[in-house]
């Protein structure tokens, strides 16, 4: 459904994404893994469109999307869920599920989009939460909140960029069903993620990064006891 070949992104001298190729099948769930600052969110930038790449393309279903405005790439099907959480802070929660729907694959108005928000906001844990100001949320529920204005918009592939981090054991727990759930119905994710309990039970297969290149690509079982992936996670001192 997406393959990316020699995906490229430089700042300045710096090559944050260096010729990353590789291929995401429909319904797969893609651990994009990595040490801190490996390029694994620029990655997600590249397809999502939030940067333009320096090089290389991204197609979606066979045909391009890369060079795309972001929105196009969103209403092709493709969304995404940020590091840092990105919400509207003039609007209620409901509203900012509200708003992910005018963009979307599927796009939905009015009172559609109301009822779909509030079946969403229940289903990410905010049952009942649709009028509070996105100020009054705690941290963890402005995550649940952007994942559902990212589903709103009813993607085919789903970009999640440690959605699970800094959350506790059991919200961790909750958190993972509802990946499975999203896996079940059919969505093509590529999950960025540092947490193994997600990569092992979650992931189809995994692609490593380090310093912008692909390592390693494999089952979870497989790239875990990669010696080259240890070595990458635990720095390059030894
Ligand atoms: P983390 O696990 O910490 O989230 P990451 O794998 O997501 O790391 P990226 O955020 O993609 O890493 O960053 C890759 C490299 O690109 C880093 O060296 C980072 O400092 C650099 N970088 C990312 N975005 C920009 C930018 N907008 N301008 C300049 N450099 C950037
Ligand atoms: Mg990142």
């Amino acid at each position: 459904i997406l393959s990316l070949r020699g995906v490229t992104k430089r700042f300045g001298g710096l090559v944050a994404v260096n010729a990353m190729d590789f291929d995401v099948a429909e319904r797969e769930v893609v651990g994009l893994l990595g040490p801190n600052g490996s390029g694994k969110s620029t990655t997600l930038n590249l397809v999502s469109g939030a940067l333009p790449l320096t090089a290389g393309n991204v197609t979606l279903w066979g045909s391009q999307i890369s060079g795309l405005p972001a929105q196009t790439i969103t209403r092709k099907g493709v969304s995404r869920t940020f590091q840092l959480v990105r919400l509207l802070p003039s609007m209620n929660v409901r509203e900012n599920v509200v708003a992910g729907a005018v963009f979307g694959h599927r796009r939905r108005w009015g009172r559609e989009a109301h009822d779909h928000a509030e079946q969403l906001l229940e289903r990410v844990g905010l049952g009942g939460k649709g009028d509070l100001s996105v100020g009054q949320l705690t941290y963890i529920d402005t995550k649940r909140v952007e994942l559902a204005r990212t589903l709103a918009s009813d993607p085919k592939v789903l970009l999640l960029d440690e959605w699970l981090a800094g959350l506790n054991p059991t919200e961790l727990q909750i958190g993972i069903t509802l990946i499975k759930s999203l896996r079940d119905e059919g969505r093509t994710i590529i999950l960025v993620e540092h947490v193994m309990d997600a990569i092992r039970s979650l992931c189809d297969r995994c692609v490593v990064m380090a310093a912008g290149t692909k390592i390693a690509e494999g089952t979870p079982t497989d790239v875990l006891s990669d010696k080259e992936v240890i070595r990458a996670y635990l720095g390059d001192d030894d």
